[in-house]
């Protein structure tokens, strides 16, 4: 996604997975179609999807791969339980749907069968039996408390599970949210947004978002991929001999210093990229400021591609 430094352009291994788990989603929520009764009815019966091995057909079983993906983002509200493993699903109980296995890390592992779905346990009744015993301290103390949980919870056998999206308000599974979740952990560089608010041309603004994220091919770049520089690797805009990366072309080659004072944009001495544009920014105090660097490292670009291939003479009229 463009807000999260990309370039807008679908990811589209991911964007499978996003639109296959709406299969999941109908098939978890027992939604009234045909393929779903007959997938329940003929590999599930009495048993939980997760908890069994892969069965079905060759289409089928290719989707249950993503089980787990579905089961990590959404949350059940239990009716008859059946679809819900007792200790390691998401299911909501006590305003809560952390997995009980998480809430009672020392009771968990006295249990004596791990893969119980709710419905048998709350059918079961009989909370204790459920244990090796004798318990630990600690563990019968989170023993006390599940037993109190579980004395309030009761089943609504006229209604099946209810899964549903656990990260945010609406709670029907859409594809959309499931593809802006998994982006959700990256931090963009900030600066991006300007490349895609500005008023330049896609072309320019494709040039921007190649120098922020210095993807540049300066000739550090080639150079760190081993291949020939005729001319070496040193910047051909100024005498100075040294290494032609982002930062000097850019910012401290003397060429783009005559253009930068001519624009009147000062950029600090710092390798944070982002304090170094804000302060400049707020230096330069007028609008479109965005636009004016980013056409003079257009420029700047065009002016050292002539002199490194066309040995045209850099002049700063150009
Ligand atoms: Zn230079």
């Amino acid at each position: 996604p463009k807000m999260k430094g990309g370039l807008g352009i679908l990811n589209l291994g991911l964007q499978n997975d996003a639109l296959l788990l709406k299969y999941m989603n109908k098939f978890y929520n027992k939604a009234d179609v045909p393929w779903v009764h007959l997938v329940w009815d003929s590999c599930y019966f009495q048993r939980i999807p997760h908890d069994t091995i892969l069965c079905g057909s060759f289409w089928w079983r290719d989707i249950c791969k993503l089980m787990d993906k579905y089961r990590a983002v959404t949350f059940v509200t239990v009716g008859k339980g059946d679809s819900v493993l007792f200790w390691s699903d998401h299911w909501e109980i006590d305003q809560s749907c952390i997995p009980l296995q998480e809430r009672f890390p020392r009771l968990f592992p006295f249990c004596l069968q791990k893969n119980l779905s709710v419905m048998e346990v709350i059918q079961a009744g009989n909370v204790q039996q459920m244990f090796s015993l004798p318990l630990s301290e600690l563990a019968f103390r989170e023993f006390n408390q599940l037993s109190s949980l579980l004395f309030g919870t009761s089943l609504d056998n006229g209604c099946n599970d209810i899964w549903a999206w656990r990260h945010g308000k609406k709670a029907e599974y859409s594809a959309k949210k499931y593809y802006d979740f998994v982006h959700q952990p990256v931090i963009a560089n900030p600066i991006l947004s300007w490349v895609w608010k500005s008023f330049c041309t896609m072309t320019i603004k494709m040039f921007a978002w190649l120098v922020i994220m210095d993807r540049v091919n300066t000739k550090d770049m080639i150079h760190r991929c081993h291949w020939r520089i005729n001319d070496g690797p040193s910047c051909v805009l100024c005498p100075t001999g040294v290494i032609e990366d982002r930062n000097h072309l850019f910012f401290q080659c003397n060429f783009s210093m005559r253009i930068w004072n001519y624009l009147q944009v000062s950029w600090l001495d710092s390798n944070d990229m982002v304090q170094i544009a804000l302060h400049a920014r707020k230096k330069f105090n007028k609008p479109f400021f965005s636009e004016v660097v980013f056409l003079a490292w257009w420029n700047i670009w065009k002016v050292r591609n002539d002199r490194a291939f066309r040995h045209v003479n850099p002049t700063f009229r150009q």
